[in-house]
């Protein structure tokens, strides 16, 4: 079965392409760095099932981050019978530079000239011909988001295949493949491993490709001598090392093809730029925060308020009599009743209350991610980013973060750096999740209905935080990280209906599935925890087991203005799933008021706890992943868990004083 590797420049629509041609929904975000593993799926190709791979997005071959790695990888060690680069015609120029890099794979080779629909509206036509002579690869122009020009892809990827057409390599300048025909020449060309061609394996040399050499054996002296030689020679010709000048020379072959195949037919039509406000330099940072309140005001306040009440009622009144007088007359016995409506009914039905709430969240959410905004939020953020020891391109993990840390730690992955990429994985978690929103939702609709900022406070807060973890770690560690951001700002546009409904039904299915499945689970259990004693008989909550575990703990909490047992079992379930915080409550209480256990500023303060100490048990394992377990990862959990301990400290001291 054959297999075809989508790769292309982030942004590009490689997601957009893998699911027209699999027909399965992909995550697909209007940014950088959303696919961060290879996705797989099948295509049919005239009637034989094709695989289909969907890769990080790349803008070369560098071993520098870690997608660039896996692509490279991926390429070199699984060869895919195709690679299909997926470029994005109205930038061609850019796109061309890892064309370049692509073309001396040796692998068959088919150019995809997506946003056809784009080019158009902008006035621009790409002699297609042209282009497919000076690169030596087929072209098909295609728009992968409209549908258009799939069959006449499908069709040269066949014929690619079949033929194993190669593409010819760039040429580099005359010097240089002289140096190059000497490399290939050399003995020590014998020894490249498997799956790659030689010509690609001389100029990783003569560029010093750090992960290349490592997979050498150490090379005889007679070629380290040649090289050098080489290398002194290029920095005479070009005053430069030589792996700038092969990349320099790169980029004047991309500028020659896009030069000689793009014309422009007529004046793009003057759009408005919304740039001028939205990224303005005094006006975007107010903007942003407004923007972001203004989402927590509608979603939480505002859907919320008129939502939270028949849902409580709901759940918490017209399910128990209407079920309770059922199972009564059934005569089902009493611990099962008890399970299943103060157990199962009262934890779950107070998770789903907020389904309405998370949901407007969450669809506010990708409509910001989807017309291109947030991608704007990164570029402004930059060099505030870095001034914290994080990359510009934190911002996707900590936006991503509004919604799950687990999918956000992951896309921590795009940052090149080590140090700034283990930076972000510890700050992610900050930024209040999804989950993390029913306990604040719940709490201000107790303490502080009136109070329109305290949800867009806990955004704040969060943010706070990781600006303290980040000058914080820039003192402590005194090496300096400074490389330049490239992220591609996408352009605006009206987010597309089934993408955006995509992505806010994924989230929200998310959560309803953690409430039909660790939530349900783990009611039932705190249930039977707080209707018995470890004894295992039948005792009032403040004797269960359940409460005496609470006590064992709840001194430690005692300072921050919650001791009570509830409050800090609540803590405990809530490493299994956040939104167990609020079920375990509701099972805890049995119907008495938040106002029995909590003072205003101690609601505060638990709030402030919980959006900062570590996350659930999902986030911990994906920090792990990102992190290489051990001694980093308790490091990263101490330090969010005394960071939140330390806040909310404060919180209920200065709520004293204030509330
Ligand atoms: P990836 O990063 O390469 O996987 O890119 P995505 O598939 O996530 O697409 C990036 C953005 O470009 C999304 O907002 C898509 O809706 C949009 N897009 C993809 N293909 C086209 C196209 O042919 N025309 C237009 N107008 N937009 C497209
Ligand atoms: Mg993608």
């Amino acid at each position: 079965m054959p297999t075809i590797a989508l790769i292309g420049n982030p942004n590009s629509g490689k997601t957009t392409l893998f699911n027209q041609l699999t027909g399965t929904t992909a995550h697909v975000g209007n940014w950088p760095g959303v696919t961060v593993e290879k996705k797989e799926g099948t295509c049919n190709v005239g009637g034989e099932e094709w695989t289909v791979i969907d890769l990080p997005g790349i803008y070369s071959l560098s071993p520098y981050s870690p997608e660039e790695k896996l692509s490279r990888r991926y390429i070199l060690d699984a060869r895919p019978d195709l690679i299909v680069d997926v470029i994005d015609a109205t930038n061609l120029e850019r796109s061309l530079y890892l064309t370049t890099q692509l073309s001396e794979l040796g692998v068959p080779l088919l150019l995809a000239l997506n946003m056809q629909d784009l080019l158009k509206r902008d006035g621009v036509e790409i002699d297609t011909e042209q282009l497919s002579r000076m690169t030596g690869c087929p072209a098909a122009e295609i728009s992968a988001s409209k549908g258009t020009g799939l069959e006449k892809l499908i069709g040269l990827a066949k014929t690619s295949v079949e033929g194993h057409v190669v593409p010819a390599c760039p040429l580099f300048s005359n010097e240089v493949e002289q140096w190059l025909t000497k490399i290939i020449a050399d003995d020590y060309l014998h020894v490249i491993p498997a799956g790659r061609p030689p010509r690609w394996a001389a100029i990783k040399l003569l560029e010093d490709d750090e992960l290349f050499a490592e997979s050498m054996p150490a090379p005889p002296p007679a070629f380290s001598a040649m090289m050098a030689q080489a290398r002194a020679s290029l920095r005479k010709t070009y005053g430069d090392d030589a792996e700038s000048v092969i990349i320099d020379q790169r980029y004047q072959v991309a500028e020659r093809i896009s030069d000689a195949c793009v014309h422009a037919i007529k004046q793009g039509r003057k759009e408005f730029n919304l740039d001028t406000i939205l990224t303005n330099r005094f006006a975007a940072i107010p903007l942003f925060i407004l923007i972001m309140a203004g989402v927590f005001y509608i979603s939480i306040q505002l859907v919320g308020g008129l939502t939270t009440e028949p849902l409580e009622y709901f759940f918490g009144e017209w399910i128990p009599i209407h079920l309770g007088g059922l199972l009564d007359r059934w005569g089902v016995i009493p611990f099962l009743s008890g399970l299943l409506i103060d157990g199962i009914i009262a934890g779950v039905g107070s998770v789903l209350t907020f389904v309405p709430q998370l949901f407007v969240l969450f669809l506010l959410l990708s409509l910001l991610e989807d017309c291109g905004y947030m991608a704007r939020i990164a570029f402004i953020m930059d060099r505030i980013m870095r001034s914290l020891g994080l990359s510009g391109k934190s911002i996707i993990p900590l936006v991503i973060g509004t919604g799950c840390s687990v999918p956000a730690i992951m896309s921590s992955r795009t940052i090149e750096h080590q140090k700034q990429r283990e930076l972000t994985v510890l700050v992610t978690s900050f930024i209040p999740c999804g989950a993390k929103m029913p306990i604040f939702a719940l709490m201000i609709g107790a303490f502080f209905p009136d109070r329109w900022y305290v949800a867009p406070m806990m955004y704040f807060i969060g943010i706070l935080a990781v600006v303290v973890t980040g000058l914080l770690s820039r003192r402590l560690d005194k090496h300096k990280e400074q490389n330049a951001f490239i992220m591609e700002l996408p352009r605006y546009q009206v987010p597309t209906l089934k993408n955006t409904w995509l992505q806010t039904w994924e989230r929200t299915r998310g959560f309803l599935i953690k409430a039909g499945t660790i939530i349900l689970l783990s009611s039932a259990i705190i249930w039977q925890m707080q209707s018995y004693s470890f004894t295992f008989r039948a005792v009032d909550p403040t004797n269960s087991m359940l409460a005496t575990l609470g006590k064992i703990i709840a001194p430690l909490f005692k300072p921050l203005g919650f001791g009570t047992w509830q409050a800090s079992v609540a803590l405990l379930t809530g490493i299994a799933a956040k939104e167990s915080i609020v079920s375990t409550l509701s099972v805890t209480l049995a119907g008495a008021p938040l106002s029995s256990i909590f003072t205003p500023h101690a609601a505060l303060a638990y709030m402030v706890f919980i959006l900062l100490a570590s996350p659930c048990i999902a986030a911990i394992s994906a920090m792990s992943k990102e992190l290489g377990g051990g001694k980093k990862l308790v490091k990263a959990l101490a330090w969010q868990t005394g960071y939140a301990y330390i806040a909310a400290l404060l919180f209920n001291l200065l709520g004293m004083l204030v509330l």
